[in-house]
């Protein structure tokens, strides 16, 4: 293990802090991963959206504490920008989960059934996102 006590180390599976790190390190890197959240998860979102014809009134990140994703009429999608941690076929669910409330605000049925049939992913997904969800929560 080449982790140093000084350095911040990301490798595509893990994120490893520095024993000792500041708070101006995590700001620092929270500000890194989110600028590339912006590049990796936004045209992510839209090209579900164009492949599917669900389209969003408009597409930003979110900071919020409670949920991966958000869709409202009016001001359109909004994904956690902590997802840039997550594997690229969870990202893609959120991505279809919140296009498909587009069409059904709600989760009935009719609502998972589109789902499904837009990504083969769903439960494996969930699954990822309820062992590993919080994980995406390490820098706060
Ligand atoms: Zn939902």
């Amino acid at each position: 293990d080449t982790h140093s006590q000084n350095h911040i180390r990301i490798t595509s599976s893990e994120i490893l802090l520095p024993r000792k790190e500041t708070a101006a390190q995590i700001d620092h890197l929270r500000r890194l991963l989110n600028e590339r959240a912006r590049e990796y998860l936004l045209p992510r979102l839209e090209k579900h959206a164009a492949e599917t014809g669900l389209t969003p009134a408009a597409t930003d990140l979110s900071n919020a504490k409670t949920f991966w994703g958000v869709c409202r009429p009016h001001t359109g999608i909004r994904l956690n920008w902590r997802l840039i941690g997550a594997p690229e076929y969870v990202a893609d669910y959120v991505c279809i989960h919140e296009l498909c409330h587009l069409r059904h605000p709600d989760h009935s049925p009719h609502f998972w059934h589109l789902v499904n049939t837009l990504t083969p992913h769903t439960d494996n997904a969930k699954s990822w996102l309820k062992a590993h969800g919080r994980e995406l929560f390490v820098l706060g």
